[in-house]
């Protein structure tokens, strides 16, 4: 199996990548990996019974790996409240299926943690992606299991205390390619792309193995 390092991004043909996708967009190729839920943005206001089942039919496919991208936006999207329940939903299905969750979490810590205790889901191993927090968010994140996941933009506080077997790096939609972002979270924390790639891959089979 091709060895992933790049833990989110949505193209579609990104080999060594988890490749985060609707449930209504997921056709499978051969040798990719993904990750399958309703991202916080588009239309969790809307989800029916029968998208929740396809969400869970993707979401047994054995190339996919994780589930998500679902999550809380305080930014974006639909209220707080539509969005905690969408995700709570993810969080049930990866508890069943033993997967881990790709989370979108923008300025929302403190609520996805509320959200998964609340729902008794504790065990569900969350991967928090595009993590652009400062080193206070961080904290609260790591001392709930959480791993972070890392791009091109980060607050280099964060990084430096982010133990390094739950580091995660990720292009998810942008322009720099992952050797560029290994490089530039390898610089804040002294050590070498090569060094920050190896890390990185072993931690995201780890995660996405461990379940
Ligand atoms: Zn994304």
């Amino acid at each position: 199996m091709t060895v992933l390092t790049d833990c989110h991004t949505h193209r579609l043909d990104a080999i060594g990548a988890l490749i985060a996708v609707s449930p209504h967009d997921f056709d499978p190729q051969p040798g990719l990996r993904y990750a399958v839920g309703y991202h916080p943005w588009h239309g969790v206001e809307q989800l029916t019974d029968a998208d929740y089942a396809l969400l869970e039919d993707c979401a047994r496919h054995r190339q996919v790996l994780a589930i998500g991208e679902t999550g809380m936006d305080r930014l974006r999207g639909p209220s707080l409240d539509i969005q905690g329940r969408a995700f709570v939903a993810h969080l049930r299905l990866a508890a069943m299926l033993g997967k881990p969750v790709v989370v979108h979490c923008v300025r929302t810590a403190q609520d996805i943690l509320a959200e998964r205790r609340h729902a008794g889901l504790n065990g569900v191993v969350m991967i928090v992606h595009g993590m652009r927090g400062n080193r206070h968010v961080a904290r609260t994140l790591l001392d709930a299991g959480c791993y972070l996941s890392y791009g091109h933009a980060f607050n280099a506080s964060a990084v430096a205390i982010t133990p390094l077997d739950r580091l995660l790096i990720e292009t998810d939609d942008d322009d720099v390619g992952i050797s560029e972002v290994a490089a530039r979270v390898g610089a804040a924390l002294g050590l070498s792309l090569e060094r920050v790639t190896e890390i990185a891959s072993t931690n995201l089979a780890y995660c996405l193995g461990a379940k």
